[in-house]
């Protein structure tokens, strides 16, 4: 069996010199086989730093744009992080290596079913479930990170209200085609502070806070 551990070693020394220093990230990309969330046809190109197919339309992002999502939180080793789009289960699965208590929705049922079986094949301890991920989850919050890895129309206020004082939200916000990702901390329940970075391409956030359904 292939077990590509010498391709994760080398995806990690790449994103580390593409400017990834979170040394809790890179243990994961290390630690994580991104060739088990992507689909058979694609296993060889698992671990080139490139977005793949995941099927139904939707694609697993670029283990960068992962690994920089993740540093983006500045959790380290800890924390209860909601996740928005679910996908492959590959940015889910690299916060529960790095110790998070992960929440995680998706939209789209198929994908939901498939990646929930994964991740029970792979005993990965995810909350998943299949709804509209732009109003959160209201029931476990409030969370010390959260990642959307969809694009989205603006930033919702309902993941702003579930957002710890002093916690981050990461998200792609822009339009269909291109986003900036926009790294928000929450300084008090009326103020926030943001950080841009661009230039991204995510597949559209659709819902009742993102974009309407075609
Ligand atoms: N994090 C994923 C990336 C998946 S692509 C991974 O590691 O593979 C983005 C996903 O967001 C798609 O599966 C899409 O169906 C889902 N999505 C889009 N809008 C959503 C919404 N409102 N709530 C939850 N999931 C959504």
């Amino acid at each position: 069996m292939i077990t590509y551990e010498r391709e994760r070693e080398e995806l990690a020394d790449k994103l580390s010199e593409k400017g990834i220093t979170d040394i809790y990230v890179l243990k994961a990309i290390r630690e994580v086989e991104r060739h088990i969330f992507v689909p058979k046809a694609m296993k060889h190109h698992a671990y080139a730093d490139v977005a793949l197919p995941l099927g139904y339309g939707q694609t697993i992002s670029q283990p960068y744009t992962v690994a920089l999502m993740t540093q983006s939180l500045g959790l380290k080793s800890s924390g209860r992080v909601l996740e928005i789009g679910t996908g492959s289960g590959y940015q889910g699965a690299i916060l529960e290596k790095m110790g998070m208590d992960v929440f995680s929705i998706e939209r789209n049922m198929d994908i939901y079913l498939m990646t929930r079986k994964l991740l029970d094949s792979l005993g990965l301890r995810i909350h998943t479930k299949c709804g509209d991920g732009t109003i959160g989850w209201d029931e476990f919050a409030p969370y010390d990170g959260i990642i959307v890895t969809a694009g989205s129309p603006s930033v919702p206020e309902s993941l702003k209200k579930q957002l710890k004082t002093g916690a981050k939200l990461v998200i792609p916000v822009g339009n269909k085609n291109s986003q900036i990702l926009k790294i928000i901390t929450k300084l008090s329940d009326t103020e926030f502070d943001t950080h841009d970075v661009p230039e991204f391409s995510f597949v559209p956030l659709i819902g009742r806070e993102g974009w309407n359904r075609k």
